[in-house]
């Protein structure tokens, strides 16, 4: 027999349509979202004379359903609340769960799992759900819970360990490769790809923002990874109850996939990939998987033809509860786009899916289990080879078996029965207490077991009395020393009040008063606790040596400039500005913690007080009865409001931390995004610099780039030389270039980074030939010193 109830949930894939805002100068596509019953639609119009330049009979309008449609306006709130948390509940209540994003590059799908890197409100399914799920595991205390974070980059069918420690991955090969294993039960298995665990919502933050830095530090201009790539972040949660043999394990992965757009548009390189027809093949056999799965009848599903489709293999048509959002940019130019990904949505929202508990049992409660079968097996074998037992049933075993007597016979249910198991003891005695209860008739239904341990119990009875009045004898001796104890305390305390003025002194531990409640303030809030937060955070290491090391001054000023005129600089005063606001606010709710504390502690004071003057009294004056004080329980209910205003300061203070933690990694990531961006343009403009000079061109092979560039750009660089401390490497620029990952050949082919926009050289003219001027004033001196 399987002890473990499988529980079933049979669904299709639900699928959700997502479209992202038009864009400043984007032209309106035509569509309308119909919101009827029981799905809603959405109507894609396209123009005859575009239709026309097509194929001929290409549709004019274009109809698809969905479980939702969300219009541009809708906010990311919104998204998790409809899209994520239900698949959370159901990963929280032991099935396997995934999200995964399918859209155009651009379409939103980084903005919709991760989020935005600008706003706080901007943070998209990933965090939320990490929030989410700490919060109910942490309301759940009846079961033990174990959480672990994994974040996996497949790029060109290899996968890469996103959350390598190290720090150190310049490119994506640095970065763990992950490969996949097939046990004999063909289950998959990533090697390589670490499972950190996260016993709370900072610390899975934490490795959230070391994945996605990774990510984009791997992330040159010629991979364009982002596009190309496939991330999945997968939150692994693991329960058991108490004294249960099951664990029950689980899987949420929040996947933002490839971009889906078509060679033939994008037109990389001018030559087209004859043998698919997306840029990314891996998408295409996800496709046919998809369309394998939503086939009936098919025994087959091609999941092997690639790693993407390997490691979503249990969770797109097998045991998993997967959702889909479609994303889609509804501007002219993406229209076509568009539409095909809503085609491919209608294929995905075919396929059924069986979710089933996944519930393992734990070893050593096995045992137990297996220990007890034993038992009952031997009690059986004992009955039936006629064996008998000689020891006494214990009076706990009697009474047991009284209660299912009595209850069988209560039972007017004639097809209820008595099971004591296979004792003969407990089944003789069954008979007996039989007889004696229908001897006896109704009224005077005695307990058998009372009769036949009469004795035993009397005993008993007579130890138990004893002990009892043994301690009672100590209570009241306690009792007696406590209260010549207090008598002193209070003479001393009323001499003192009347020394001192009333409420100034006040004994701080008094063993009758405390504070139950976790939340209890049981530290003080001052304004260091703010300025904890940011140091609470801890920081990657590449950043303080990217940020603190030496660079030439010429290249310090140009990245002064750059910085200046990058658009995210803009984002970095605003999140600044925001963060100085609610460090403020963190400030103001420290100190009104503080306020409540301290009234708390006044109020404990005067209870203390009442209730050593009281002690004093009925010592004095022993007749007096010590009775119920109502200016002790005005005092005490007083105590409960406060309590109750700290808890709610107390719960806005921590999720204030918990905003103030996410808008600091944001601003890290905007940094680093600011010096990736500063090093790339700023090679570039070496390079550019160089090809007007080739007289400096060392050896045509090598990279065109001047020493001090490579000199400065060192120390500039989150990328660590495996050897920094080197010297003799250093002063040899021939040596060094093959190391330096922006020299490399390949850079003098690639275009510029998307990011180019923020940079000041595709700005207005002027303002180009200044910067450039001003970086080859920069190089000859540079030059002219070396
Ligand atoms: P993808 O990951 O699909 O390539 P992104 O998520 O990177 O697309 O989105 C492209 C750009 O559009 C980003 O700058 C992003 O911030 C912005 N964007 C996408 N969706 C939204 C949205 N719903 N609201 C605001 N900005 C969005
Ligand atoms: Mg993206």
């Amino acid at each position: 027999a399987r002890p473990a109830a499988a529980a079933m949930v049979k669904e299709t894939i639900r699928v959700y349509a997502r479209v992202k805002p038009l864009g400043r100068r984007q032209q309106a596509g035509s569509y309308s979202i119909d919101n009827e019953e029981p799905l809603p639609s959405l109507e894609i119009t396209v123009p005859r004379d575009l239709a026309d330049g097509f194929i001929n009979n290409k549709r004019e309008s274009y109809k698809f359903k969905f479980q939702k449609i969300f219009d541009q306006e809708t906010k990311q709130d919104v998204i998790f609340d409809s899209i994520a948390k239900p698949v959370a509940e159901c990963v929280l209540a032991g099935y396997n769960g995934t999200i995964f994003a399918y859209g155009q590059t651009g379409s939103g799908k980084t903005f919709t799992i991760t989020g935005g890197a600008e706003r706080y409100s901007d943070r998209g399914i990933i965090p939320r759900t990490l929030s989410y799920v700490f919060d109910q595991l942490q309301k759940d205390s009846s079961k033990v819970y174990t959480t672990h974070v994994s974040y996996l980059e497949i790029y060109n069918e290899c996968g890469y360990d996103l959350l390598d420690p190290r720090h150190e991955a310049s490119r994506m090969e640095d970065l763990p490769k992950v490969t996949i294993m097939e046990d004999s039960d063909q289950n998959i298995h990533l090697k390589n790809l670490s499972l950190q665990q996260a016993t709370n919502e900072e610390e899975a933050l934490n490795l959230l923002f070391l994945g996605d830095t990774n990510r984009m530090i791997a992330e040159t201009p010629m991979n364009q990874a982002s596009s190309r790539s496939h991330c999945i972040f997968t939150i692994h949660i693991s329960s058991k109850e108490p004294g249960s043999a099951t664990i029950r394990r689980s899987k949420l992965h929040l996947v933002d996939l490839a971009g889906s757009e078509r060679v033939a548009k994008t037109g990389i390189g001018g030559h087209l990939l004859t043998e698919a027809k997306y840029i990314n093949l891996s998408l295409h056999y996800l496709e046919q998987v998809i369309i394998a799965l939503a086939e009936k009848n098919r025994s087959h599903i091609p999941y092997r033809n690639s790693m993407m489709t390997s490691v979503l293999r249990d969770s797109l048509g097998g045991n998993c509860m997967t959702t889909m959002i479609a994303m889609l940019a509804m501007d002219k130019r993406n229209i076509d786009e568009s539409i095909s990904t809503c085609r491919f949505a209608q294929r995905v929202a075919l396929i059924k899916n069986e979710a089933v508990l996944n519930e393992e049992i734990d070893p050593r409660l096995m045992i137990v289990q297996l220990k007890k079968e034993i038992q009952d097996l031997k009690d059986e074998l004992a009955l039936v080879t006629g064996k008998q037992r000689t020891s006494e049933l214990s009076q706990e075993e009697l009474l047991q078996l009284d209660e299912l007597i009595e209850t069988f016979l209560k039972d007017n249910d004639p097809d209820s029965s008595l099971d004591v198991g296979a004792d003969m003891r407990k089944i003789k005695y069954s008979f007996v207490h039989m007889k004696v209860f229908f001897s006896n008739g109704d009224d005077s239904k005695k307990l058998l077991s009372q009769d036949i341990s009469e004795e035993k119990n009397s005993n008993e009875e007579l130890e138990k009395l004893k002990g009892l009045l043994q301690q009672r004898d100590n209570e009241i001796n306690i009792l007696v020393t406590m209260l010549k104890k207090e008598k002193k305390k209070a003479q001393d305390a009323l001499s003192q009040l009347n020394a001192t003025s009333a409420g100034s002194t006040v004994s701080e531990q008094s063993p009758s008063m405390s504070l139950e409640e976790s939340q209890s303030p049981s530290r003080c809030f001052s304004l260091k606790e703010a300025k904890v937060f940011s140091s609470s955070v801890p920081r990657l290491s590449f950043l303080s040596r990217a940020t603190g090391g030496k660079m030439s001054l010429g290249c310090q000023e140009a990245f002064e400039v750059f910085k200046r005129d990058h658009a995210d600089s803009l984002t970095i005063e605003d999140n600044k500005q925001l963060l100085k606001q609610r460090f403020d606010e963190a400030k103001c709710l420290g100190e009104k913690l503080n306020d409540v504390r301290n009234k708390i502690n006044h109020l404990k004071g005067k209870i203390i007080q009442r209730q050593i003057q009281r002690a004093a009294l009925a010592v004095s004056n022993p007749s007096e009865e010590l009775t119920f004080d109502p200016i002790e329980e005005n005092l005490r209910m007083q105590i409960e409001e406060e309590k109750k205003s700290y808890k709610t300061v107390y719960s806005r203070f921590k999720g204030l931390k918990v905003e103030i933690e996410h808008l600091q990694l944001l601003m890290e990531k905007v940094k680093m995004k600011l010096q990736k961006d500063f090093e790339i343009w700023w090679s570039e403009e070496a390079k550019k610099f160089q090809h007007e000079k080739p007289e400096m061109v060392t050896s045509p092979n090598t990279v065109t780039v001047c020493p001090q560039f490579i000199r400065s750009s060192q120390h500039l660089s989150p990328i660590s030389f495996s050897d920094t401390s080197r010297d003799s490497l250093n002063e040899d620029p021939a040596v060094k270039k093959n190391s330096v990952t922006f020299g490399s050949p390949t850079l003098k082919t690639r275009t510029p980074p998307s990011s180019t926009a923020s940079i000041p050289l595709t700005g207005d003219s002027q303002a180009d030939a200044d910067i450039l001027a001003f970086i080859k004033a920069r190089q000859n001196i540079l030059q002219k010193k070396g």
